[in-house]
């Protein structure tokens, strides 16, 4: 006689008790501003800094573990995400404020952190307004626009270890290069403190409004899109070479290429995450097949693909 096979553990038994909240095969597709993807196996919204710390500690070490802030940078593929991916949620998003140095807490929205600091009086920061993520998703990937990023304002940040130990970063330990940082991808930022400068309450709406009329006219806002996909090769323009490839409107899909900005990919309403993947290898081929460049994605793309993939195979190599 064959022995019946064991019903399998689900992953949720055997992650430790705490006192945030689990959700099982949660959509992850709400949580990014594609509107695209599978679910997780798991997701953690930790109550507190320390029960995020006792999770990290006693999570089984096989257990792949993702963050996301507000998913603005993110490519959810459709087979989900294997794991608990952590969420953020109010325990983290605090804002003080003390002369002109500030301390946002992870989860707290970028342009929340802009406009509490534009009623303190606290100018330098102005360009966060016009990202639209969380502090932790700016710390990552150095966050910039309008000639300023993280880097130039971040004197500080906090995280925690894949083991949940705390760790104090001042600038050299933050690696910050062009959309990205040196810390380590399995830790977990819970706090940044910035830097300004004492400014004029008026001075700094007046650069926000600034900002917000040039996005406005140059970004497809109110679409479901990732911000730019490709990061700009040294020297160059990801857009410009885009547009010489001929990629403006392309299409794959629910998926095409913005007509207004073109290193913007939308999500028309009926795109997988796979159209948006492979309209993304598309366009870098095109646009090598024309100048030579390999351009690389700057839109994070987590978890697996879904089988079969319509688009047949995605990837192209340089
Ligand atoms: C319309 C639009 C305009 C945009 N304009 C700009 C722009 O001008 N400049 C710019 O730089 N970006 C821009 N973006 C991209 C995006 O907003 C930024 O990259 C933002 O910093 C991502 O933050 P998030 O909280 O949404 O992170 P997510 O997209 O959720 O995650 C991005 C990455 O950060 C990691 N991460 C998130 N939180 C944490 C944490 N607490 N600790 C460790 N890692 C973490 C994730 O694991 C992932 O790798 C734009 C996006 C859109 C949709």
């Amino acid at each position: 006689m064959t022995a019946a096979p064991k019903a399998e553990t689900r992953l949720i038994e055997r992650l430790p008790d705490v006192r945030g909240r689990y959700i099982e095969n949660a959509p992850l597709a709400r949580n990014t501003w594609f509107r695209t993807g599978g679910q997780v196996e798991v997701m953690f919204r930790p109550a507190d800094h320390e029960d995020l710390a006792a999770f990290l500690a006693a999570r089984p070490a096989d257990v792949p573990v993702t963050v996301i802030g507000v998913g603005s940078n993110l490519l959810v593929r459709d087979g989900g995400v294997p794991g608990v991916v952590l969420r953020l949620g109010r325990s983290f998003a605090s804002i003080d404020i003390d002369g002109s140095t500030v301390k946002a807490g992870a989860g707290a929205f970028d342009l929340k952190v802009a406009l509490t600091c534009q009623n303190a009086g606290v100018a330098g920061l102005e360009f966060l307004s016009g990202i639209p993520g969380t502090i932790g998703g700016a710390l990552r990937m150095n966050a910039g626009a309008w000639g300023r990023e993280m880097k130039d304002v971040t004197i500080a940040a906090e995280a925690l270890d894949g083991e949940g130990r705390p760790h104090a970063l001042g600038p050299a330990e933050l690696g910050f290069g062009y959309r990205r940082s040196g810390v380590p991808e399995d830790w977990v930022f819970t706090a940044a403190v910035l830097e300004g400068s004492l400014g004029d309450v008026k001075e700094i709406a007046r650069l926000m409004g600034e900002i917000a009329s040039a996005r406005e006219a140059s970004q497809p806002l109110r679409t479901r899109t990732g911000g730019s996909t490709f990061i700009n090769p040294p020297g160059q323009q990801a857009w410009k070479l885009i547009e010489r490839a001929g990629c403006r409107g392309l299409r794959r899909g629910g998926a095409v290429v913005s007509e207004k900005h073109c290193n913007f990919l939308i999500n028309t309403g009926t795109a997988t995450a796979d159209d948006l993947e492979a309209l993304g290898e598309e366009v870098r081929r095109r646009v090598h097949q024309e100048t030579g460049v390999w351009i690389e994605w700057e839109i994070r793309r987590i978890g697996v693909p879904a089988v079969p993939s319509r688009n047949g195979s995605r990837e192209a190599r340089p």
